[in-house]
């Protein structure tokens, strides 16, 4: 199969040079979870939506509401605000029906670190070298975001008339937890189907390991350094715990889903930060580790929980001291669930055969070792939801992120003709 008269209408509809002014422009605003930036795109995205004529929901975001359920997927930024934007373009049956895509994207992204990594030392210059979009969120996703109102423009410029709705979904706070897809979902939003545009190397991604923010409280006894022996370091009681976790990723990665083509560690175990002590010549008698856990596919958080906190008792079994002084587990920040499109579901064929017909190539399918909203969209939501998006994730959240134009405006015409096959779309 290839296009039809109609899906090359909508390829034609797409301005790359809009679709590459949009993204920088997008990267020109830093906005870094729960900043006033992060809210000013969202109000950004709400307006193109409505001057293209969708049926737009902008909303703000009942944070005391949210935080408080029970499925509240934790958050770790700080926020005062948050908004949500729907935009329903309608199909013959008026923007009332289910829509038949979604397009989803977050308008977050992570802080930029160390400035002298970047072109031009300006994380958030858009800049444009050899045909590469340069900045924080190039990849991660303002590459997908961007690409998302691009479809959304070729629809309506095309003059196509939809046979059914066709939806683009602009969230908030996916880096730290999902907050912005979970209210979204609760908001009562839904579709047949959805991609999220996160960047895929030309991939499918059809099922997310989950990740699990955990911290441990180790006890130790302080003394003078010169007397040692007299307390009893917290940085030695860590050690075994250490060990546990190590051989507990060890177990938890044996015989794992082989959809994890190109990741070797599917649910790595991170120990990201480690305090102790306040002064150099005392015995330290606190440590405080922060970590992440992986979510296996298929396994409820609650049971990655139960994993990692008998480790934590067997070890301490085994140690005298730990025997004495459990170690305190707390699971505080974003808890990811993992999650997955079924892999016999008709959709996933659907954006392979959108990716051959436009592309010309066939596309592989993975599954990611990192948590998205994936799992919100197919948890809670009941949406089939895969990723497929420009970009390499290698550059997420790195030094010198970037995307290339040519793979940004390849997958734009993929996914627009994704959504003018499954919207229907007429001459
Ligand atoms: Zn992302």
């Amino acid at each position: 199969m290839s296009t039809s008269p109609a899906e090359q209408r909508v390829l034609d509809a797409i301005d790359d040079d809009a679709l590459v002014h949009e993204l920088v422009e997008l990267i020109r605003t830093p906005s870094v979870t729960g900043t006033d930036a992060e809210s000013d795109l969202q109000h950004r995205h709400a307006e193109q939506l409505r001057e293209l004529g969708f049926d737009v929901d902008a909303w703000k975001l009942d944070l005391d509401e949210l935080y408080a359920h029970p499925d509240f997927p934790g958050i770790e930024a700080e926020r005062h605000e948050g908004y949500g934007v729907v935009g329903v373009l309608g199909g013959q049956g008026g923007s009332d029906a289910e829509p038949a895509l979604v397009l989803q994207g977050h308008v977050d992204v992570v802080p930029t670190g160390d400035l002298e990594k970047w072109v031009d030392r300006d994380p958030w210059s858009g800049a444009i070298r050899d045909g590469v979009v340069h900045g924080r969120g190039a990849c991660d996703m303002k590459a997908g975001t961007a690409a998302n109102l691009a479809v959304a423009h070729a629809l309506v410029r095309s003059g196509v008339v939809l046979e059914r709705p066709f939806a683009v979904h602009s969230v908030v706070s996916e880096e730290d937890g999902g907050l912005g897809a979970f209210a979204t979902m609760l908001r009562g939003h839904r579709g047949e189907a959805a991609v999220l545009t996160e960047p895929t190397s030309g991939r499918l991604v059809v099922a997310n390991a989950g990740a699990l923010t955990f911290e441990l409280r180790i006890a130790g006894r302080a003394a003078h350094g010169s007397t040692r022996l007299e307390g009893y370091s917290a940085v030695d009681a860590f050690l075994p715990v250490h060990a546990a976790l190590l051989e507990l990723e060890r177990e938890r990665n044996a015989g794992a889903d082989p959809l994890f083509t190109t990741t070797t560690l599917p649910y790595p175990i991170s120990i990201g930060t480690v305090r102790a002590g306040d002064w150099a010549s005392s015995v330290p008698d606190l440590l405080v580790a922060e970590g992440r856990l992986g979510v296996r596919l298929d396994e409820a958080p609650a049971d990655a929980r139960a994993a990692l906190e008998a480790a934590l008792a067997r070890a301490a079994v085994a140690d005298p001291w730990l025997r004495e002084h459990p170690v305190e587990v707390t699971w505080p920040g974003g808890q990811f669930a993992s999650g997955r499109i079924d892999s016999a579901h008709p959709f996933i064929d659907e954006v392979s055969a959108a990716v051959a017909d436009t592309e010309g190539r066939s596309a592989e399918r993975a599954a990611a070792p990192y948590g998205s909203d994936l799992r919100l969209y197919a948890g809670i939501g009941g949406i089939p939801t895969l990723h497929y998006g420009p970009g390499d994730v290698r550059f997420a959240h790195a030094p010198r992120e970037q995307v290339e134009i040519e793979e940004l405006l390849r997958v734009t015409r993929t996914l627009a003709v994704l959504a003018a096959r499954r919207c229907g779309a007429l001459l």
